[in-house]
């Protein structure tokens, strides 16, 4: 299913002010048009990736009812199965690398037997810092679906992209956005509580 939003619609209404503009010679372009719109236009996410990105929501309000910084993480396999799901630890593991994602791809590896975790999904609700992003290269990780980015240390995009170094050998698919809204308010207000 294809699904219309504001990034939709600026495409759309720049098709509509260049046909008007070429008058009838608008068509001769028709091809390139359509392929320059339709690469604009998203997929819209899969009931199954709202329903892991809604369980790592309520993990990460798990975490911030435990006074840690409140995000998520669910790994799934290529079947869909859930393979881990985790909220961040560090405070009460003293861990400094005990975030939701680190946690969830340890028991992924786990859960498999196998250090590399190809075919699987991390759903986090924040876009993952630089050492999560690492380490989601390194485990082979084949797609990344994040709800909020982080402008200060994100690392999928934001601050720096490690998903899209040259020279590494593995390049995970990366989407953000999927209920960035709720995320980003549980962390908004995680923060101004703590103030
Ligand atoms: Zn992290």
């Amino acid at each position: 299913m294809l699904v219309l939003d504001t990034d939709q619609i600026l495409p759309s209404l720049s098709c509509v002010i260049i046909m008007f503009c070429l008058g009838p010679h608008w068509c001769d372009l028709a091809p390139a048009w359509a392929l320059w719109y339709l690469g604009s236009v998203k997929e819209a996410w899969t009931q199954a990736d709202q329903r892991h990105m809604q369980r790592a929501l309520a993990l990460a309000r798990r975490a911030a009812r435990r006074g840690e910084v409140p995000v998520g993480a669910v790994l799934v396999d290529e079947v869909g199965r859930v393979l881990a799901a985790e909220h961040n630890q560090s405070i009460a593991l003293c861990d400094p690398t005990a975030h939701a994602e680190i946690l969830a791809l340890r028991k992924g590896a786990a859960a498999l037997g196998n250090y590399r975790l190809a075919g699987t999904t991390l759903y986090v609700t924040l876009e993952p810092c630089p050492m999560c992003a690492g380490a989601v290269v390194w485990a082979r990780v084949n797609r990344v679906v994040y709800a909020a980015a982080d402008p200060r240390s994100g690392a999928l995009g934001s601050v720096t992209d490690l998903g899209r170094l040259q020279g590494l050998n593995h390049h995970p698919r990366v989407e953000g956005g999927l209920m960035a809204d709720q995320s980003a308010e549980l962390l908004r207000s995680f923060f101004a509580s703590r103030r």
